[in-house]
C-alpha cells in the first residue's frame, strides 16, 4: 500500500518559531538523564537538570520570541538562557544566541553562516577557549565550516552526532573536567552532546518545515 502524504502548509515565521523551540525542549527532557550521566562522568552530574530548566523557561517566553523580529528573538533567547541554564554552559549557550541576534540586527542581509561563525568565535572568547578542547566548541566550529560550506541541513542533522563523539577521545582542558586530566579521556563533552541533540534538532524542523 502506498500512503501519499499530504502536502504540508507552508509555516509561519512564528508558528516555526513555536515549533523549534518545542522540539528543542522535547528532545533536551527526553535526554536530560543522559546529559546528567555524562556530566557525572566528568564533572558534577547537572547539565541534563540546567538543560532541561533553560528550555523550559524558553518555552514560557516562546510566545514573545514568536512574535518580534529574529535578531530581536535570538537576543531575547540568549538573554533567558544565560539567567536559566547557569553553570558554564548558560553564558555559552547565551552568548552564542545573543552574538547570531546582535550580528543580524547590525546587518540584516549578511548571510546566517557568516553570523553564526561570528557568534561562535565571541563564545570562545566567552569561554576563553579553543576547539580541540572538549567543549561544545568541538560542536560548533564543525557546524560552522559545514554552515559556510553550505552542507544541506538534512544532512547537518545527520552528522552533528558525529561531531559531539570526536569529544570522547580528547582531554578536558577547560571546566571542572580539566581537573580529571587524562581520565576525561573516554567520556563524552556534556556540552558537546547536548549541542549535538540542538543542532540536529534545528536542522530537522527547519528541513520539515521546508525552511530549508
Ligand atoms: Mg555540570
Amino acid at each position: 500500500m502506498i500512503l501519499v502524504r499530504a502536502p504540508q502548509p507552508a509555516l509561519d515565521q512564528a508558528a516555526l518559531t513555536r515549533r523549534v523551540i518545542a522540539a528543542c525542549r522535547d528532545v533536551i527532557v527526553e535526554h536530560e538523564a543522559y546529559l546528567c550521566d555524562l556530566d557525572c562522568a566528568i564533572g558534577d552530574g547537572d547539565h541534563g537538570t540546567n538543560m532541561r530548566r533553560g528550555l523550559e523557561a524558553l518555552t514560557g517566553e516562546s510566545e514573545h520570541l514568536a512574535t518580534v523580529p529574529f535578531s530581536e528573538a535570538m537576543i531575547a533567547a540568549g538573554t533567558v538562557l544565560v539567567m536559566s541554564i547557569g553553570g558554564a554552559a548558560g553564558p555559552l549557550y547565551g552568548t552564542l544566541l545573543m552574538e547570531i541576534g546582535k550580528g543580524m540586527a547590525a546587518d540584516p542581509s549578511a548571510a546566517f553562516a557568516d553570523v553564526f561563525q561570528q557568534a561562535v568565535a565571541a563564545v570562545a572568547r566567552r569561554g576563553k577557549s579553543s576547539p580541540g578542547e572538549k567543549t561544545l566548541l568541538d560542536v560548533l566550529y564543525p557546524l560552522s565550516d559545514a554552515l559556510i560550506e553550505q552542507m544541506p541541513l538534512s544532512l547537518l542533522a545527520e552528522e552533528s552526532q558525529g561531531f559531539a563523539n570526536k569529544t570522547i577521545d580528547m582531554k578536558a582542558l577547560r571546566g571542572r573536567a580539566s581537573f580529571l586530566g587524562e581520565r576525561s579521556i573516554g567520556h563524552m563533552d556534556p556540552g558537546a552532546a547536548s549541542c549535538a541533540l540542538l543542532c540536529a534538532t534545528i536542522c530537522r524542523e527547519l528541513v520539515l518545515a521546508g525552511a530549508a
